[in-house]
């Protein structure tokens, strides 16, 4: 669309973290230009005095197809969580359950002024997943989880794991002009053979796509990495060659000092969850160092059954508080964590030439705040503002590739009511099929 974004405050997350006061021009899906007192006759102008303007959050670790299980696996550490209940129910999944699991999930970030997601898929019917993200508006980067691998009944065969994955490549790597794109999700290497990332680093090489995978999580899991493999978590990924800026892998909780090296050396992405974190007893990732060292890391709320919300909100406040006792208050600021979910994030993604800060020639993904509202004010910082005091609530307007994808709060893809009441209906189906 064409429209003249007038009199807002502009945080640009450009290199010099500029602020200002000031309009944006956006042409079809671009920041056309930006300035003071923009003029550009034909074009449909909002005033937007007294809101501020950010660039469109992002999430790099999420999984869609588990929004139906929130708050059904508390107190569980990681390998229980797994196998007593999220395989068992992700490998429940009917078409219709995972397509109101991912509008649940959609219509949740949305909201909350996030644009992009890095999503791990299930293990089936995955289509749904990309036609919902096209619907949505969202800008999405999934793949269908693989497992091929280990003591466990929901794997399949390296084959079939491979040749599913190439024909949803196949499918939707590219969609909607551009806006959603193939990342291959190995779940993790306790369950993934040998073969099994052959394949995928040929699949990454030649088609350019992320590999996104979880790692060093939890120490049972750690343990279990050295007895299958021989190697540390990361170790492991820099020996089969799979270690690159577009390996992305959640959490890196329990890293050896060498691991924190191959972080930085290979420019692999740290995905942090702190919710998540928390909640499975997993352990403090050590966030403050590794932006120190000039590791890349970005934010995610991961599953709603481990979180559980997917409010980008929340996590960006434990972000910012959960380091400060371990590694001192001015360890982390509201700018860093507020990095993460702009430019770190589209780092992440490969994308940090298109999206991230408000730049002209980016693409325009934006979200509009309201920060005059009783909980985020008075301040003289609009970070602290935004990262510290700021929630879902204060997400007015949303614009995704230059099309509004919220509108005065509300998300203009789905019904609300809808949504909810298929959720109760499809949570209750599925809980019985595995009964
Ligand atoms: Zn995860």
């Amino acid at each position: 669309m064409n429209i003249l974004l007038k009199n807002a405050t502009i945080v640009t997350q450009n290199p010099n973290r500029d602020i200002f006061e000031g309009d944006i021009l956006i042409k079809d899906n671009r920041i056309e230009s930006l300035g003071r007192q923009l003029e550009n006759p034909g074009v449909e102008e909002l005033d937007l005095s007294g809101l501020t303007v950010i660039p469109g959050l992002i999430q790099t670790h999420v999984h869609l197809c588990q929004t139906l299980f929130r708050n059904l696996a508390d107190d569980l550490e990681l390998l229980d969580w797994l196998s007593l209940h999220i395989w068992p129910m992700e490998m429940a999944h009917t078409e219709a359950s995972l397509r109101v699991s991912a509008q649940l999930g959609l219509y949740e970030m949305l909201r909350s002024g996030v644009t992009s997601i890095l999503d791990m898929g299930n293990g089936r019917h995955m289509d749904v997943v990309f036609e919902e993200m096209v619907r949505s508006g969202i800008r999405g980067f999934s793949g269908k989880v693989m497992m091929d691998y280990g003591d466990q009944p929901y794997k399949e065969s390296t084959d079939d794991a491979l040749k599913s994955t190439e024909e949803l490549i196949q499918r939707w790597h590219g969609a909607a002009n551009g806006r959603i794109q193939y990342a291959l999700a190995p779940r993790f290497v306790p369950s993934c053979s040998d073969a099994l990332w052959e394949g995928i680093k040929a699949l990454s090489e030649s088609h350019k796509l992320l590999i996104h995978s979880h790692a060093s999580e939890n120490q049972k899991e750690v343990a279990l990495v050295k007895k299958q493999t021989g190697y540390d978590n990361v170790e492991f990924f820099v020996e089969k060659g799979l270690a690159s800026s577009r390996l992305c892998l959640a959490h890196c909780i329990w890293v050896s000092e060498r691991e924190m090296e191959y972080l930085r050396e290979y420019q692999i992405n740290v995905l942090h969850c702190p919710s998540a974190n928390l909640k499975l007893g997993s352990g403090f990732a050590p966030i403050p160092r590794m932006l120190h060292k000039g590791i890349n890391v970005s934010l995610g709320s991961d599953g709603a059954p481990c979180n559980n919300n997917l409010d980008i909100f929340i996590d960006m406040r434990l972000a910012a508080l959960i380091h400060k006792p371990r590694f001192g208050v001015t360890s982390i600021t509201a700018q860093d964590v507020f990095d993460m979910v702009t430019i770190n994030g589209a780092r992440t993604l490969g994308m940090a030439d298109k999206i991230g800060s408000i730049e002209v020639g980016k693409l325009a993904d934006l979200t509009i705040l309201d920060l005059n509202k009783v909980q985020v004010v008075p301040a003289d910082n609009i970070y602290s503002q935004i990262v510290y005091s700021a929630q879902t609530q204060n997400v007015v307007h949303v614009i995704v590739d230059g099309n509004w994808v919220v509108k005065d709060g509300l998300p203009l893809a789905y019904n609300k009511d809808e949504i909810v009441d298929r959720a109760w209906n499809e949570c209750t189906a599925l809980l019985k099929r595995i009964s």
